[in-house]
């Protein structure tokens, strides 16, 4: 069974309630997650008040928050193939891409937080002989961090890391459908002893402990990672209490490839960008934009390949795309293919499950073409395995079909001419643009959509824009003229 975290305390829910959390290979239950509701969400959210209020951590000198960032960091390492183990079971992300990527990217944001802990500076405004201005950054108080279930672990930490290194409090809301890396979490913090209420974690479903979350008057800060529409709903929801938000939301990057392109690498690019991680990915480049000179020879080198991914069981080292994380998202991804039928797309590879997979929630890596940006199946997040192709002609049209979408999170863009690479990334609207290369994340920059994809951006320093207060301070250095009122002067 797992618990709720409050006070660095394994508690059950207020209301007794739980829910089983399946393991999407053979979709069986891996074991009860108490389901948290607006009581057990008060609790933690009192206990991360009051760390905030009296306990210790927003006044610890910078460096000794490092000190604890960086053990967090060592315990993730150090139980590392537990947590990895405990994501496959969880996510059906293979084992490769955990243990190679997500479980290592993790320690390392706290550790990249570590350092940014102590480089958390203000700025000078001097006015000659009169005046000196400057500002300091300070915690703000309890944030709410709401995750969704695509690698789970990654994106938590991602949030909690910044979080702590700026001296707020947290409470954690983890996705109701792979809890299980989050209470992995919560053993290493209690590991690293860090002082009571300052993280906490409330499981349960969106609308009874994320809602309530949302809702908290003590609560100022909500960073959340999911879909547009549940962003939207909780911006609705925090309005009466004001809250600062966050948002990484859903997306539909394009990967462009122009004729110039070193195609073997383009092709690399592209297939890994959105059959990795099962495609649910939110930086995944599920609209892939070929141009009309090469397209017929780089789809039959996509189809080969697409036709070549490993499908199989996440806990296999070979296995390059595992089950989707739970039927009910298998069901919505399959009904996407109905509706790329329906409007005349041509499902060239894919687009059910695949043979000699009865049970869990396998399906084919998807090759969709014969697609107008228009249809559905090109404006709208399938987040799984599922590659649209569109063909353009010139740079022009390219640009058009990558902007005319409502999301903006990231884009690809593969050329052999850079400064056709530079013209091209600047003009998508888009958070993200890399250019001859896949998702290769630097710590440093600031990550965050444009449009539908999300408001504001975290990473770096950037980070500290969200998790942290400016206050200007202004210090007369002389007696400037005080205009005077009240002295009964004309
Ligand atoms: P989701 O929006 O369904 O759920 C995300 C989280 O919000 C879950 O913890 C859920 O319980 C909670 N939630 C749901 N309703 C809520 C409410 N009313 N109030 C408060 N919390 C609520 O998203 P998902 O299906 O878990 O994740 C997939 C989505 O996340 C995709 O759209 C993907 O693109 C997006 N995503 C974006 C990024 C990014 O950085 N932009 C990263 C990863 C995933």
């Amino acid at each position: 069974m797992i618990q709720h975290f409050i006070n660095n305390e394994f508690v059950s829910a207020a209301e007794g309630g739980a829910f089983e959390t399946l393991n999407p290979t053979t979709n069986k239950p891996i074991t009860n997650v108490a389901s948290g509701t607006a009581a057990d969400i008060d609790r933690a959210v009192r206990a991360a008040r009051a760390a905030f209020d009296s306990g210790p951590w927003p006044k610890l000198a910078p460096d000794a928050r490092a000190k604890y960032l960086r053990r967090i960091g060592e315990l993730i390492e150090k139980h590392a193939d537990e947590v990895a183990d405990a994501e496959i079971d969880d996510t059906g992300i293979p084992v490769s891409q955990i243990k190679k990527g997500a479980i290592p990217r993790a320690a390392d944001n706290f550790y990249f937080f570590a350092e940014m802990a102590t480089k958390i500076t203000g700025e000078s405004f001097p006015v000659e002989g009169k005046f000196m201005n400057y500002t300091v950054r300070r915690p703000i108080g309890v944030a709410g961090l709401i995750t969704p279930w695509n690698t789970p672990f990654m994106l938590e930490t991602w949030k909690v890391a910044p979080c702590l290194a700026a001296g707020d409090t947290c409470v954690l809301k983890p996705a109701e459908w792979s809890p299980i890396s989050a209470d992995r979490l919560a053993h290493i913090i209690q590991e690293a002893d860090l002082p009571p209420g300052v993280f906490n974690i409330v499981h349960g479903f969106g609308e009874t402990a994320g809602a309530p979350l949302v809702a908290h008057p003590a609560v100022q800060l909500i960073s959340f990672t999911g879909e547009t529409t549940t962003g939207q709903e909780i911006i609705r929801n925090g309005a009466a209490t004001l809250k600062r938000y966050s948002m990484e939301l859903g997306g539909k990057s394009p990967t462009i490839v122009f004729e110039d392109a070193d195609l073997d690498r383009a092709l690399d690019g592209a297939i890994f960008q959105v059959y990795s991680l099962n495609g649910e990915r939110c930086t995944a480049g599920s609209r892939l934009l070929v141009q009309e000179s090469i397209y017929d020879e780089f789809i039959a080198r996509l189809e080969k390949r697409v036709r070549a991914i490993r499908v199989g069981d996440p806990d296999d080292p070979k296995t390059e795309v595992g089950p989707l994380i739970h039927p009910e998202h298998w069901g919505r991804v399959r009904a996407y293919m109905d509706v790329a039928r329906a409007e005349g797309a041509t499902i060239l590879v894919g687009g059910d499950r695949p043979p000699g997979f009865p049970e869990g929630n396998f399906f084919t890596p998807t090759l969709i073409t014969n697609v107008r940006n228009e249809m559905r199946i090109a404006q709208e997040e399938v987040f799984g395995p599922v590659l649209v192709v569109i063909r353009f002609k010139d740079e022009a049209e390219a640009l058009k079909i990558a902007n005319d979408i409502r999301y903006g999170l990231a884009a690809y863009v593969w050329t052999g001419d850079i400064g056709r690479g530079h013209r091209v990334a600047e003009s998508i609207e888009s958070g993200l643009v890399w250019i001859n290369s896949h998702n290769v994340r630097d710590l440093r920059t600031p990550f965050g959509g444009s449009k539908w994809s999300g408001i504001g951006r975290e990473g770096g320093h950037y980070s500290f824009d969200f998790y942290t207060e400016i206050t200007t301070i202004h210090v007369a250095l002389g007696l400037h003229p005080i205009p005077k009122m009240g002295t009964g002067g004309g």
